[in-house]
């Protein structure tokens, strides 16, 4: 599905060095390339703050102890999408609810939200899902209507540009709190765990810094409760070197799915992703529908040409037991349930070419013509 490898092997003096500049320096704990990294991130998304911490699940965590929500308090999520959305509420005490999501961009569906509202709801986490973003202009206007923090869930989507009605903004940068993933796999990847808050408020940032290194203001005043959860200086060195091509590796995966479209299109058998006007879209995974046909028996002929297909995401999240509690009792999940039943997803990744694009456009038509 995806090939680290490649990529590391285009851009492997950069990475290397910044490695042996970490170990040098011994400043493997809050070293100068984590700063820096931070830095340079803030420029590339244009928004005041980057806080880096340990992984995209803390990001989340935090975001939603900064923003003082308390035990009982309730979470909009949708139900589709990566357990670790919804599953930090339930480390604070605080309650999920799950929403459904829409059919064609397979992010959240503000008119189920709705539904899902009750006193209790304090905050919502729209998921830019699979690389495209949420519609920010309606999460915005539905989160000051029904007084409701936002965090955007950018593990999927860093680099994608939202384009609103007041401007175009890079994902992440418009909720109270964006929050992303530096995992291998991600758009933006590491080589271990990382991960990052984005907030253009500085209260909020300065709470977040605290929360990451144990609640501490000045040193050993331990102003809240906090967590221990930082960026790996190396982790830093190796993000340091990649963002610099995170937009020609955006531009990479878009050219591949713009070749998957092209090659898939007019196939009554399949729906290509959804291109949302509102959004570019970066392409963590290129995600079909399968409107005909048996998805196991495809994935197997997929596998037999040598082709990798998966499945984000088979089971929606109110089917799990630890997540019954997060649905409402009314919410039917029509959609979700129908999305876990008919998406499955290509390879997708910086180092596809056209040939491998070609093969794959084949392997898929010849399962439809067997
Ligand atoms: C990967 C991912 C996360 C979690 O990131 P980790 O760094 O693995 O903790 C959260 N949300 C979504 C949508 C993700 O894809």
């Amino acid at each position: 599905m995806v090939d680290l490898k490649g990529q590391y092997e285009k851009i492997k003096s950069e990475v290397d060095q910044g490695i042996s500049e970490v170990i040098n320096q011994t400043a493997f704990i809050n070293g100068g390339a984590v700063k820096d990294f931070a830095k340079e991130l803030e420029a590339y998304l244009g928004v005041k703050h980057v806080i880096p911490c340990g992984n995209g699940t803390d990001a989340l965590q935090i975001a939603l102890m900064a923003l003082g929500l308390e035990a009982g308090d309730e979470v909009i999520c949708p139900d589709f999408t990566f357990v670790a959305t919804a599953e930090v509420a339930g480390v604070l005490g605080l309650k999920s609810v799950l929403v459904d999501v829409h059919p064609d961009s397979f992010t959240i569906d503000l008119d189920s939200a709705e539904k899902a509202l009750s006193p209790k709801t304090k905050a919502i986490v729209p998921v830019h899902l699979f690389g495209q973003c949420a519609n920010m202009d309606e999460v915005m206007d539905f989160a000051k209507k029904h007084n409701l923090y936002v965090i955007e869930d950018t593990a999927q989507a860093i680099g994608a540009d939202y384009k609103g009605k007041t401007g175009t903004f890079k994902a992440g940068t418009m909720g109270e709190f964006g929050t992303t993933s530096f995992f291998p796999s991600k758009n933006l990847g590491c080589y271990g765990d990382g991960g990052a808050l984005f907030t253009n408020d500085d209260n909020l940032a300065s709470i977040a810094r605290q929360i990451v290194n144990h609640g501490m203001g000045q040193q050993y005043d331990y102003e809240r409760v906090g967590v221990n959860s930082r960026l790996d200086t190396i982790q830093a060195a190796i993000l340091q070197a990649k963002l610099p091509h995170l937009d020609a590796y955006n531009s990479a995966r878009r050219a591949a799915a713009d070749a998957y479209d092209q090659g898939l299109s007019g196939m009554e058998e399949i729906t290509t992703p959804y291109r949302a006007p509102y959004s570019t879209h970066a392409f963590h995974q290129y995600t079909l529908k399968l409107n005909k046909g048996n998805r196991d028996e495809l994935i197997k002929h997929l596998e037999s040409k040598g082709v990798p297909c998966k499945v984000y995401y088979p089971q929606p999240l109110h089917q799990f037991s630890a997540y019954h509690d997060a649905a409402r009792p009314e919410s039917d999940f029509k959609v979700t349930n129908e999305l876990c039943a008919q998406v499955f997803s290509l390879p997708m990744h910086t180092e596809l070419s056209q040939d491998d694009t070609n093969y794959i456009v084949e392997a898929v038509k010849s399962f439809f013509k067997s």
